[in-house]
């Protein structure tokens, strides 16, 4: 396996990133990187501090998104890791875990092009040998609502799987994006709440060009539903446009959008207040945010936009 090349004070490869599958390897390798980048600074005479090590999780099945995170964190990191884990403990009975698209070893071929020095990528018995994690972190109230309404016990594995991957890498930053908005306002919650010293970067959704989030679980939608599906995020737009007449306005440009395409099956459509992740009231004004979220055939898509409300 090529191994880490050092170029600029950042670890760097030539042509593949280093897969790990274990957690005491990817410790080791990471204490080695550090060690060498650190010896590297202190030949130059650069003090330089320790280096940084910015972790992008994610599901793999990567997209352009994807990637955006990725771009980002080679920016900020000295040592960038990725992280492929499908992880089941997020996954309800009768969800999509046994179809969700893998798909490591173009995703691999992905990070290389981007430079990306660490793929950890552990199977399930490496992440939970006993099966499941009998100690999970829960997510409050919030972590029962919209998606986690839907999902029961989502947000209490993605917190869990989230905690382990930043007690395994140690990163002093982690890079989200602001696709699923949920997952971010819980990540944050978890990392102040738990006194986590990971940073957590937010970068906002990239789109196609019609205005469909990217989404690893597109790949599953049909020519028609992908049309379909365009109609999530035009609602969002339309909302966007008239946010300034207020929440129900908004709410109402987006209803006639989504409600018109017959192939969305809608789940919910909600302005919440940013600070609480809490529906809205009617005197809430100033930043918010519109979810949706819909089924469209058998694949369940999310969305969101930031609005300003008069
Ligand atoms: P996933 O593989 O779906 O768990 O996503 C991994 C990370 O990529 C999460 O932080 C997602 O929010 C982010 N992500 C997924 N899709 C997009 C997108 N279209 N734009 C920006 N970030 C995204």
């Amino acid at each position: 396996m090529t191994q880490p090349q050092h170029t600029g004070g950042r670890v760097n490869v030539l042509t593949k990133p280093e897969v790990i599958g274990t957690i005491e390897e990817l410790r080791s390798r990471l204490t080695d990187a550090q060690g060498r980048l650190e010896s590297e600074r202190a030949g130059r005479g650069d003090a330089g501090g320790t280096p940084r090590i910015v972790l992008v999780p994610t599901m793999g099945a990567l997209h352009a998104g994807h990637l955006t995170l990725v771009r980002r964190a080679l920016s900020l990191g000295d040592i960038v890791v990725v992280s492929i884990f499908v992880n089941p403990l997020q996954f309800g009975a009768g969800e999509d875990l046994g179809t969700y698209p893998r798909t490591l070893e173009a995703d691999v071929a992905a990070l290389a092009a981007e430079g990306v020095p660490f793929v950890f990528a552990p199977v399930s018995q490496v992440m939970y040998p006993e099966g499941a994690a009998s100690t999970r972190v829960t997510a409050g109230t919030v972590g029962s609502l919209f998606e986690g309404a839907a999902r029961p016990g989502h947000f209490d594995g993605m917190l869990t799987v989230v905690a382990k991957l930043f007690n395994i890498v140690g990163p002093d930053v982690a890079v989200f994006g602001q696709k699923d908005a949920q997952q971010v306002f819980l990540v944050e919650r978890m990392v102040a709440d738990l006194d986590f010293r990971t940073r957590i970067e937010v970068l906002p959704i990239v789109r196609e060009d019609g205005g469909l989030a990217l989404s690893s679980r597109n790949r599953a939608l049909e020519p028609a539903q992908r049309a379909a599906a365009r109609a999530l995020s035009a609602g969002l737009a339309a909302a966007a446009s008239v946010a300034d007449q207020g929440s129900e306005a908004a709410l109402l440009a987006a209803h006639a959008r989504i409600d018109a395409q017959p192939l969305v099956k809608l789940d919910y459509l909600v302005v919440v207040d940013p600070q609480t992740f809490l529906p809205v009231g009617a005197l809430h004004h100033g930043p918010a945010r519109m979810l949706v979220a819909a089924l469209v055939g058998h694949t369940r898509l999310i969305d969101n936009v930031a609005l300003d409300l008069p």
